[in-house]
């Protein structure tokens, strides 16, 4: 077989020195040469950058001063590959050592110069300049490589890995085309393809990374090493074989050239780099899946109404819902975030629950009062990997209610068993022989109040059942004006007795005298004002200003009753309509009253159709201001029943 053809490039300005080389070369027989020659340094720098030589000769001494050392330099810069040999007439180590140092691959003294000496300096320096390609060609490689990965490395979403890999890949490997496709449902689909405008047609692409899906092995076509003819697409195509336990088989990464054959060392890189796409693919979707686990918690939590806390293991705050945010300030809320709740800030009961629950590692529940005057139920789950879940529950207003019945049963036992008592004893005194006519007549009045006070408790009990029943009462169209005055003027010894203030104001949006009409039970219309004034007169201290006042709109008419007492914590105002809720302070102990008022004032007045709702900064003082208001109607409507209004 014929070696190979080696093509030779000898710089030299001596045309004997040539002829000399040319000979020599001739006498080499284990190898074809083709010596070309250049005579200047102009010439060879100019044959050097068409680089169509295998290696080149250089003579060191060249014409105007100039060296071979100087051209192999300049070749060198102009990023020659080839190895260099330098030739020299005189034999100076100092000429060696600087020749080597500027990168020559060889040095040889032309009086040495002999066929085996030759032969053995071209095949050593081709043989080291083959493995400084091949060295050189892995080294980028693996730069690139690395490059890669570490670009992988900063995806967190499955679909910008797809989008920007093959053109990561082509740009970083220098392929023409670098294509993606991916197993959807059970086809395989080109995902992303990167490459110049002009593309190979689709039907050449397609074919062998179909065979990688199906084979899950890497090919390449033609095979590796081998240059197929002009414009045949050589492709590359690897695998994306993931790490889970079935080695399912995500896509197939390939590379498409028309110019270069793919080498053994493109396989390895390939593959590497597919690999390290699995990674990366496996990695993105364990985080997206997280993430949606995380979308969906989020998305719970804010659903929820109660409180929810999440503390990690340290029993630092990790986690708060909405609800929990509201359960702190807002600005304490996120300040609080990272932290473990501090301890003297109203948290204590819970702090002490959280340790009682950590502790046990169970499932823990109790019972908290929170700063603001709210009670909570409270569940706190231990996390496995430590931590803790809590849950708030408000149970304020079932306390509340709980209290408040049992309040009212015993007011209501109290009430009704000394009215009895008094009765009883009067009757006993009443028996009695020595009870002069005066005495008897006294004892009959106070029997007489006591039996007045029982039938009103029972009264407001009955009446309340009653509205609720919603039974048919007659309406009529009533002057509310007329109401007011009258409830007003009825009231005014009471509010004398405390010497407040107590007045009706002209109405806002009507005359003075003028009627307000409204369909109403006219006792029930009453009853409302009544309990309303009432109420103002009993919770505001002596000397206070109470007031009255109608408000008439296009539709409605709205009636405020204002005083300047205690106010009504806005805490408590959620419940104040409710039945037998008191606000628990030091002035509902003193003043007697069952809870019912307000809400028979609200019975009443939703079933006329109107609204009933309290305004109070909560401050002593500051006083509260109970408004009502009521469709307006005109004086010639025919009289209705209460069942058919609304
Ligand atoms: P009660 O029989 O206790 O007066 P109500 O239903 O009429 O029952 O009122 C409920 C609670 O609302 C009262 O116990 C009181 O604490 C509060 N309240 C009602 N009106 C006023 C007011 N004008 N000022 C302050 N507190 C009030």
């Amino acid at each position: 077989m014929n070696p190979a053809l080696i093509r030779v490039l000898l710089v030299d300005d001596d045309r004997e020195d040539y002829v000399l080389a040319e000979e020599v070369f001739a006498e080499i027989e284990t190898s074809r040469f083709e010596l070309e020659w250049a005579k200047t340094y102009d010439a060879a720098l100019n044959l050097i950058g068409q680089r169509r030589h295998d290696i080149y000769f250089l003579d060191y001494q060249l014409h105007a001063g100039r060296t071979g050392l100087d051209l192999l330099r300049e070749a060198l810069a102009l990023g020659c590959t080839a190895p260099c040999v330098m030739l020299t007439g005189n034999n100076d180590p100092a000429l060696d050592t600087a020749a080597l140092q500027a990168g020559a691959a060889d040095y040889i003294y032309k009086g040495h110069l002999e066929a085996r000496l030759l032969d053995r300096t071209i095949r050593y320096c081709l043989e080291r300049s083959q493995i400084l390609t091949t060295l050189r060609r892995r080294n980028h490689e693996l730069a690139s490589l690395n490059q890669l990965t570490g670009h992988l490395n900063l995806f967190t979403h499955s679909v910008e890995l797809f989008a920007q890999v093959p053109q990561l890949v082509r740009k970083t490997l220098g392929y023409e085309c670098v294509s993606l496709w991916l197993d959807q449902d059970n086809e395989l689909v080109l995902r992303e393809l990167a490459g110049p405008k002009e593309r190979p047609p689709m039907t050449m692409l397609v074919a062998l990374p179909r065979q990688v899906w199906k084979t899950g092995r890497t090919a390449a076509s033609p095979p590796l090493g081998y240059k197929g003819s002009i414009k045949e697409v050589a492709t590359l195509a690897v695998p994306l074989v993931g790490k889970t336990p079935h080695q399912r088989i995500y896509g197939v990464l390939a590379a498409h050239d028309v110019q270069r054959a793919f080498q053994e060392s493109d396989q390895v890189v390939l593959e590497a780099l597919a690999m390290q796409i699995t990674n990366t693919l496996e990695r993105i979707q364990l985080f997206e899946a997280v993430e949606q686990d995380k979308r969906q918690l989020a998305a719970v939590l804010r659903g929820v109404a109660d409180p929810v806390l999440v503390f990690n293991a340290e029993g630092q705050l990790q986690m708060l819902n909405p609800a929990g945010e509201s359960l702190f300030n807002a600005r304490q809320g996120k300040t609080l975030l990272g932290r473990a709740l501090p301890s003297g800030n109203g948290y204590d009961p819970l702090l002490h629950l959280l340790i009682k629950a950590q502790q046990s590692q169970l499932i823990t529940q109790g019972e908290v009062q929170w700063s603001n005057d709210r009670t909570f139920a409270v569940q706190i789950t231990p996390i496995n990997a430590g931590g803790q879940v809590v849950v708030l529950n408000d149970v304020t207003y079932f306390k509340e209610l709980e209290r408040a019945k049992n309040e009212f049963i015993a007011i209501i036992s109290h009430d009704l068993r000394s009215p009895l008592s008094s009765i009883s004893g009067f009757a006993d005194l009443l028996r009695s022989r020595s009870t002069s006519p005066e005495g008897s007549q006294e004892y009959l009045a106070f029997i007489k109040q006591s039996i007045q006070r029982m039938d009103e408790m029972i009264n407001s009990l009955l009446e309340l059942t009653q509205i609720n029943l919603q039974g048919t009462l007659t309406l009529e169209t009533c002057d509310l004006n007329l109401v007011l005055t009258e409830i007003v003027y009825a009231l005014q010894p009471q509010a004398l007795n405390k010497e407040q203030t107590l007045a009706l104001l002209d109405p806002v949006g009507s005359a003075p005298r003028d009627s307000i009409w409204v369909q109403a039970n006219l006792s029930q219309l009453r009853r409302v004002a009544q309990n309303l004034v009432g109420n103002a007169i009993k919770y505001t201290p002596e000397q206070g200003t109470i007031t009255v006042q109608a408000l008439v709109q296009a539709q409605q008419v709205e009636v405020q009753i204002k005083d300047n007492g205690p106010g009504i914590p806005p805490s408590a105002q959620p419940f104040i309509f409710d039945r037998f809720y008191r606000v628990k302070n030091k002035l509902t102990k003193q003043v007697t009253g069952s809870g019912l008022g307000l809400a028979i004032v609200k019975a009443i007045v939703e079933q006329h159709g109107g609204r009933v709702w309290v305004e109070s900064a909560g401050q002593a003082g500051l006083g509260t201001c109970f408004k009502f208001s009521l469709p307006l109607t005109s004086p010639e409507l025919v009289p209705t029943a209460l069942g058919e209004h609304t």
